[in-house]
């Protein structure tokens, strides 16, 4: 990784989620979470490995239901009889407790659990309920999400807050309350587990908010309040674009500060749509920012009146795909390919430079340009392409490069 000036990452203490590490030095974990029926066994399973072939650390499935409890060790088996051994994070509300305790071999499958304080269980009930939930983790030797959700806040804590606030000389405004709220809501829910004994290092926090806004400010917040590692996603991103820049503006502004052990980004895909694109979002904005390499990204041009056609677009496209179909090959044989750099490019005014400053580039012609692509490799000229065969052409000079590059023993990175 390039060095990031200022970059400093917040101190935690490392938690260990099965065969992953969340906090300490660790590089910050991807992760997502199932919307299949966990009771769906068999689908429920597909799409797990599917969001771990995408990069998915961890995955996160409800457990809302005993029979998605039972569900639960059957999908690990499954899981393990695939060869993906991903950890799996059962997600807990209102029943958890009953839950856990009529199906012990559930918390067993899972690796960690996550708990909302603010829906755990209401009045009287809240607190034996908490406690039941803590005391499976701790027996079992699992780590905790105590996952505060600004949607579901601990209604007796915020009323609280808002009468010792009334009560101040200098009362704050509302939205203030309600963010050192969910921030208390966390901090309280884990010295509580760790009075019932659950370990320091056992313990995540999340705040999840849907305000960039109060989402930045109550991490900043939490980052000074604690040394828990700390999980980060904006909540209800929303769909497609909004979704993604909304989680990108958040999250990187956090990231940047050092804040942040895991993300998951919080994508309403399309219907239909594919789940792993909340996997490939996260890896982006790590790998965008520089934090840390997954697979190699290709710089293109946006194009603009120099290109009549919309073949870069394609070869982008095409170059971009066969680069992610080809990353679990290359991932085993080519160390350090993830850090590769490539440049597509629609016409010779920003295309020789670009192609030159990426490991690998090709510069097509533009409108009345000479149908040729010179092809750069590590800042030279190496090749002219040109006639129909120029996308398979480019995509076997990729392999060889790739190959010689990052081959055992002639690694130069
Ligand atoms: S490289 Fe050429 S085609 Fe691409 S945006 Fe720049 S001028 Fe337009």
């Amino acid at each position: 990784m390039n060095e990031i000036p200022g970059y400093q990452r917040r101190h935690s203490v490392p938690v260990k989620v099965g065969h992953v590490t969340v906090g300490g030095d660790a590089p910050v974990v991807v992760q997502s979470m199932t919307n299949t029926d966990t009771v769906d066994e068999i689908r429920t399973a597909i799409q797990v490995a599917d969001l771990a072939r995408a990069g998915s650390e961890l995955v996160r499935i409800t457990v809302n239901n005993e029979e998605a409890a039972r569900a639960v060790p059957a999908i690990r088996r499954r899981l393990d009889d695939m060869g993906v051994d991903v950890p799996l994070v059962g997600d807990f509300h209102f029943n958890g407790h009953r839950l856990l305790k009529a199906v012990p071999e559930c918390g067993e499958a899972l690796a960690k659990l996550r708990i909302n304080p603010g829906n755990v269980g209401k009045g009287s009930r809240r607190d034996p309920q908490f406690a039941e939930v803590i005391e499976i983790a701790r027996d079992f030797d699992r780590p905790v999400r105590i996952g505060v959700n600004w949607g579901s806040l601990d209604q007796d804590l915020l009323s609280r807050l808002m009468d010792e606030n009334a009560r101040r000389a200098d009362p704050q405004p509302p939205e203030a309350v309600m963010r050192e709220a969910v921030v208390v809501s966390s901090l309280e829910s884990a010295e509580r587990a760790e009075a019932l004994g659950l370990p320091h290092d056992r313990i995540i926090i999340s705040c999840k908010m849907s305000r960039v806004q109060d989402l930045i400010s109550v991490y900043e917040d939490l980052a000074t309040r604690c040394e828990y590692p700390l999980h980060l996603g904006l909540t209800e991103a929303g769909m497609g674009s909004k979704g993604i820049v909304a989680s990108t503006a958040a999250l990187s502004v956090l990231l940047q500060q050092g804040i942040g052990d895991t993300i998951r980004i919080s994508l309403t895909p399309e219907p239909g749509g594919d789940r792993t694109q909340e996997v490939v979002v996260a890896q982006e904005i790590l790998q965008t920012m520089g934090l840390r390499n997954f697979t190699p990204l290709v710089a293109a041009c946006p194009g603009c009146g120099r290109t009549t056609s919309t073949f870069f677009q394609e070869l982008a496209d095409e170059i971009q795909t066969h680069v992610r179909e080809r990353m679990p090959v290359w991932r085993e044989r080519y160390p350090g390919v993830e850090s590769m750099s490539l440049a597509v490019m629609g016409c010779v005014v920003n295309g020789p430079g670009e192609s030159r400053q990426a490991d690998i580039g090709i510069s097509l012609p533009g409108t009345g340009e000479k149908p040729v692509a010179p092809v750069y490799e590590d800042g030279e000229k190496t090749v002219t392409l040109k006639g129909e065969t120029i996308a398979d052409d480019f995509k076997a000079i990729v392999e060889r490069y790739v190959e010689r590059r990052y081959g055992q023993g002639t690694s130069r990175a």
